[in-house]
């Protein structure tokens, strides 16, 4: 099971309902944050996120709602007494940015903090799951990311039987990929299926573009920036962002199962008209509340 905590859901400045941007994953005893605006670290004790489980931060881009609580992150992580490493990534070009809010007073922290430029591609495996980034289309340099459970191959216990096999038979098909029954010849994908990971897509701060409905066809949970509603479409484009509607033909091009609308503006006290504008064209979307948890 994937557990997705919506830490903060504001865009460029706070509200009094909503934290600059962050979102946790946490799944079988790791966690990985994507983005950290400031303060993210308040709401991963509020929203109980295990934070000596954080293995790794990926900061879609350098602008400073998205990055900023990372200055206060890594030292409380410190003055907790951390010491397994963390790996932070950033898109390549803004690591200094990163470096930056880890070292200005030269804190002593009681880890070691790799910091890794970001380019598009795999750039991270753990224990059962990878997180791969894809180019978004934005004011300066800007990662969406995925992250993805591995497939598995799982045995057909009846067809297996049916056939003859059985026993220490599994593990040697497993092995060598087929195994010889008489006369017959039985292969690994005569009694297994492939069942498909789970998967989940972080894209924010972005225009809509086909990289990301390319990144999260088929997603169990895409989660996009909506920084405005249709109105203010004039804004989005030329700020980088995106409407709730653009959000949602993303979802709808993609397949997706579910949209999580965030970063929204200010100007919204409250983002209940972003999603009723997304499900005319998804409707499986929510506007997201700092606070959300989800199981996947
Ligand atoms: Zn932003
Ligand atoms: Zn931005």
């Amino acid at each position: 099971m994937i557990r997705v905590t919506i830490l903060g859901t504001a865009g460029a400045s706070p509200t009094k309902q909503r934290n600059l941007t962050s979102v946790a994953l946490a799944y079988d005893g790791d966690v990985v944050l994507f983005d950290c605006g400031e303060g993210t670290q308040m709401q991963i004790l509020k929203y109980g996120v295990n934070s000596s489980r954080i293995r790794a931060i990926f900061i879609s881009h350098a602008h400073g709602d998205h990055v900023i609580g990372l200055a206060g992150l890594v030292r409380t992580l410190a003055l907790n007494g951390r010491k397994e490493p963390l790996k932070v990534f950033a898109p390549r070009g803004s690591e200094g940015v990163v470096r930056n809010l880890i070292e200005f007073d030269k804190a002593a922290l009681t880890y070691p903090i790799e910091i890794k430029g970001v380019q598009k591609g795999l750039i991270y495996e753990g224990k059962d799951f990878t997180v791969s980034a894809f180019k978004l289309d934005h004011t300066i340099s800007s990662y969406g990311y995925v992250f993805k459970i591995n497939n598995k191959r799982r045995f057909m216990g009846d067809k297996a039987k049916r056939l003859g096999i059985y026993g220490e038979m599994f593990s040697i098909l497993q092995k060598r990929g087929s195994i010889r029954l008489g006369k017959r010849t039985i292969r690994l994908t005569d009694v297994t299926t492939i069942s498909l990971g789970k998967k989940v897509v972080y894209a924010s701060d972005t225009r809509p573009t086909s990289s990301t409905a390319n990144a999260a066809r088929g997603a169990d949970m895409l989660i996009h920036e909506s920084t405005y509603a249709d109105a203010e479409s004039g804004l989005a484009r030329d700020r980088g962002h995106s409407t709730a509607y653009e959000a949602a033909m993303i979802a709808k091009k993609a397949k997706a199962k579910k949209l999580e609308l965030i970063h929204f503006s200010a100007r919204y006290k409250s983002a209940s008209g972003l999603e009723t504008e997304a499900r005319k064209v998804f409707p499986n979307s929510v506007a997201a509340k700092d606070g959300d948890v989800i199981d996947l």
